[in-house]
């Protein structure tokens, strides 16, 4: 049976001043009340309440894994090379990757994320269809040479993620696994107790739902999401699109202006009066290392980010002024599509065919107005470039998006067949011939989550743990005398005999006030005072959360406790 936890014993020591390199909620929180304590940048030593929660949030995982029929197994976290050279992410990963060499100096890594060597587990274990489709978890340590882990467990270099995968032979299978997964990520995340919202995280043009994130809302998040106020649109900023629409209005012909000493739009829109939105900026980038111009709204910025998934694998740089040599069709500051022939021309969709446009003349000191998409210049590629914005319009109904920040808690992903292929996984088909298996990987971040549900529960006064998740039930606070203690430690094990988790603040020679402010900052739902009235066989009951207290006999409490 599971034990009363005393506080006089357990290994908790709480902080009243927050520690200084703590800039999150969690992070003060969660250090302060003595969940976790930093061991390293970025790595993280769970104490005993940190672990209760922990253990609580992988439970919860585990459960609805196994209830969507995946199965739990355990790779290892140190991993040789050669099948990350293989898939290229030895390269891709870049610093973030921790490798290391064995005495014989052969090279290894720690997993940052596994879809390689459940790949290769699978061929080895999988021949025929018939054994498919099959989705296999773990909740594993990972590790990750982040840039600036400075969040606390959010963005650790060593963290507890669950990541599964799954293994079908159709898409139509894929399909089905993702769903399963996307669904039991709901019942996960709606038993934690955690606001979130699934958001597409790939553009709209790339195929709706291949791939999804789970996303709490919470000022400390590290990801900027839009919503729409009036329809069920929430994307990723990185995956918003804008619809593309050309329009029909009389133009003039191109004129042109002298515009002396206007290289930026801010001093061309003061020159010429006129808002930075009627001006075209043409930003020049090197894409595999060939010029190419992007043309975007003077308001707007461009995403340099986005700009280089949309055209990965090339490699996008900005130019520099040797680029310019030799390139008498350039003329910088004054860069204009109307004269770039022989240069590829990038466009945001708001430069819609038939708009109207002040750009640069592609001579010094000059510009030129009225110069007309699809009529003077060619765009060779829409591309979704600019960083977006609130009060943007949402890509299904228009209203002004809303902008807000998140922490990723996961994400979903129908990877198809770029695993497969690598490892050549075939299965034995239906009609006797080899089929290519494909594959989807779902992770969630099981550490990450301890710290979004911390910073989205939390007051002024501490943690506050939901229910399922918290490390008691009820926290016991015995005011100080020893009669106070004797009737706090009896309704603690009668509480724990009726199967309640409690922890009792039987702390000889600390303070009640200093009980009772441990109490808020720990953050168990519950708190039940043996306080004056003990003599009585009264306490107080508390709720942690609305503060609303009562006065109870004994009996009362335990059954409001237990019912
Ligand atoms: P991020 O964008 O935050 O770096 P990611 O997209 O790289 O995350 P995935 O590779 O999708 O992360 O990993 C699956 C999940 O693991 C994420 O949704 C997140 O919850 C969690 N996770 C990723 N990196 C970290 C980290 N450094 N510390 C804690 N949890 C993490
Ligand atoms: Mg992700």
């Amino acid at each position: 049976m599971a034990q009363v936890q005393r506080m006089s014993r357990l290994m908790v020591k709480t902080l009243r001043d927050d520690p200084a390199d703590a800039e999150t909620l969690s992070h003060k929180l969660l250090v302060r009340a003595g969940y976790v304590r930093r061991n390293s940048a970025g790595i993280w030593t769970w104490l005993p309440l940190g672990k209760k929660v922990l253990d609580n949030i992988s439970r919860v995982v585990r459960e609805e894994m196994d209830a969507i029929g995946a199965q739990e197994v355990l790779l290892p976290a140190l991993l040789p090379k050669e099948p990350y050279e293989a898939s290229a992410r030895w390269e891709e990963y870049g610093d973030l990757l921790f490798r290391l060499k064995d005495r014989k100096g052969a090279e290894y890594l720690l997993g940052p994320t596994h879809e390689e060597i459940f790949t290769l587990v699978v061929k080895d274990q999988v021949a025929s269809y018939k054994d498919l489709p099959v989705m296999l978890y773990q909740i594993q340590t990972k590790y990750r040479d982040e840039a600036r882990p400075r969040s606390g467990v959010l963005r650790g270099r060593e963290f507890q993620m669950k990541d599964s995968y799954s293994f079908d032979t159709t898409d139509e299978g894929l399909a089905e696994s993702y769903r399963l997964h996307r669904e039991a990520y709901q019942k996960i995340f709606a038993r934690l107790g955690l606001d979130y919202r699934i958001v597409s995280a790939v553009s709209g043009a790339m195929g709706g739902s291949a791939s999804e994130e789970f996303l709490a809302p919470a000022a400390a998040g590290e990801d900027t999401f839009v919503d729409c106020p009036s329809c069920d649109y929430a994307a990723n900023t990185e995956a918003v699109t804008f619809k593309l629409t050309p329009v029909s209005e009389e133009h003039g012909p191109v004129e042109e202006l002298d515009t002396p000493d206007t290289p930026t739009i801010e001093s061309l829109a003061e020159h010429l009066g006129v808002p930075a939105s009627a001006t075209l900026k043409n930003l020049l980038v090197k894409v595999d290392g060939e010029i190419v111009a992007v043309g975007v709204p003077g308001d707007r910025e461009v995403d340099l980010g986005k700009l280089g998934e949309h055209l990965a694998p090339a490699v996008v740089e900005l130019v520099t002024a040797e680029d310019f040599e030799g390139r008498g069709d350039l003329v910088r500051g004054y860069v204009g599509p109307q004269g770039l022939e022989k240069v590829r021309y990038i466009a945001d969709p708001r430069v819609a065919p038939g708009t109207a446009w002040i750009t640069g003349a592609n001579k010094a000191d000059t510009h030129a107005k009225n110069v007309v998409a699809g009529r003077d210049f060619e765009v060779d590629d829409y591309l979704d470039v600019v960083v977006v914005e609130e009060g943007d319009p949402c890509p299904a109904c228009g209203t002004g998006l809303k902008l807000d920040r998140a922490i990723e808690i996961g994400h979903i992903f129908q990877l198809g067949r770029k695993y497969a292929d690598t490892f050549q996984l075939d299965v034995l088909g239906q009609q006797g011939k080899p089929v290519r298996v494909t594959m989807g990987s779902y992770g969630i971040g099981v550490s990450r989550a301890v710290a979004a549900l911390a910073e989205q529960s939390a007051d002024d006064q501490g943690l506050c743990w939901p229910e399922e998740i918290a490390p008691a039930d009820v926290h016991v606070v015995a005011a100080g005398k020893a009669l106070q203690t004797e009737l706090a430690l009896d309704v603690s094990e009668k509480l724990n005999a009726a199967g309640v988790r409690v922890l009792v603040d039987d702390r000889a020679g600390v303070s009640p006030g200093v009980k009772f402010t441990d109490a808020e900052l720990i953050g168990v739902p519950k708190i039940l005072v043996a306080g004056r009235r003990s003599a009585e066989g009264v306490v107080e009951l508390k709720d942690r959360r609305t503060g609303e207290r009562e006065e109870l006999t004994v009996d009362e409490a335990i059954a409001r406790l237990t019912a």
